[in-house]
């Protein structure tokens, strides 16, 4: 529950209701905004402050306005922000244990930072949101996906994973809009500049997941319902925005779902915001 001191502080705000933005998405930082009627958050603050403060400009919001910031994991392209953007506003961090252990060691004045301890597959609600997290597939501490949930819409975020099993489906199906990472294209990233130890990690279990295997979940959760879905946290060296669409939409294609018929498919801008989406977007076109 945030603090009276919190609470206090935010100005009145009018909500335009629930809507889901990603801010920022891929190995260059992310954040998506996701707000209720009566809460908002963000998931990850992988940006500078500035950056997160103007982003949120854009989108007509302000970080006062925020109920918390819910943290993945700790690698710096989701926890690059924190430090400075929740010291200068003041916004409580939710993040388990372990993935604060590993990140508040980096920061100067971890003291300063409001945190709030939820660990994995733990509950919590403010206003009209009702947050929860699971364990992701990951090499990090503790790594997690979120679910964020309002009576007008479920918003789902999983990103960084290296594969997606049945406890993942379980953890997300039947949310309206998923943010699902598409990492790579296979053969762009072998025959890609990386270095072979760096190929492995990205490719292994416990890595990224490709443009196929973000496909073949997004087919599972299409029929356990799900209809919108943002392909995230792409790479830049071993991915292109139209190929991982294409990509996905083909494969969906070849098991019999079509693209604006039985989904709704997009891809998160790596640098700027993305198509805000709620409740009157589900299920269009
Ligand atoms: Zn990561
Ligand atoms: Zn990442």
């Amino acid at each position: 529950m945030p603090s009276a001191k919190a609470r206090l502080r935010q100005p009145p705000l009018i909500r335009t209701g629930s809507s889901a933005v990603s801010l920022f998405s891929g190995s260059s930082g992310n954040s998506i905004h996701v707000e209720g009627e009566e809460a908002a958050f963000l998931v990850d603050v992988g940006v500078s402050c500035r950056r997160l403060e103007k982003a949120l400009a854009t989108i007509g919001s302000q970080p006062g306005a925020l109920d918390g910031i819910l943290i993945t994991h700790e690698h710096s392209d989701h926890v690059a922000g924190l430090d400075v953007f929740c010291r200068r506003h003041g916004v409580p961090v939710y993040i388990n244990r372990r993935s604060w252990a590993a990140v508040s060691r980096r920061l100067p004045d971890p003291e300063a930072i409001d945190v709030r301890f939820l660990e994995p597959d733990e509950t919590f609600t403010i206003g009209d949101l009702t947050v929860r997290s699971f364990r992701t597939p990951h090499d990090a501490a503790d790594p997690v996906g979120w679910r964020i949930e309002s009576p007008r819409q479920t918003v789902a975020v999983l990103t960084d994973l290296g594969h997606f099993d049945d406890r993942l489906f379980a953890a997300v199906a039947g949310a309206d809009i998923l943010y699902i990472e598409a990492n790579y294209d296979p053969e762009m990233l072998r025959i890609g500049p990386y270095p072979w130890p760096l190929k492995e990690r990205i490719r292994s279990s416990h890595g990224h997941l490709s443009n196929e295997a973000s496909a073949d979940a997004i087919a599972r959760l299409i029929r356990a319902g799900s209809r919108t879905f943002v392909l995230s946290h792409l790479s830049e060296t071993n991915n292109v925005p139209e190929l991982a669409e294409l990509t996905v939409s083909r494969r969906l294609q070849d098991q019999g779902l079509v693209q604006n018929r039985d989904y709704q498919l997009l891809v998160a801008p790596r640098y700027h915001s993305g198509r805000p989406l709620g409740p009157a977007f589900s299920g269009q076109n």
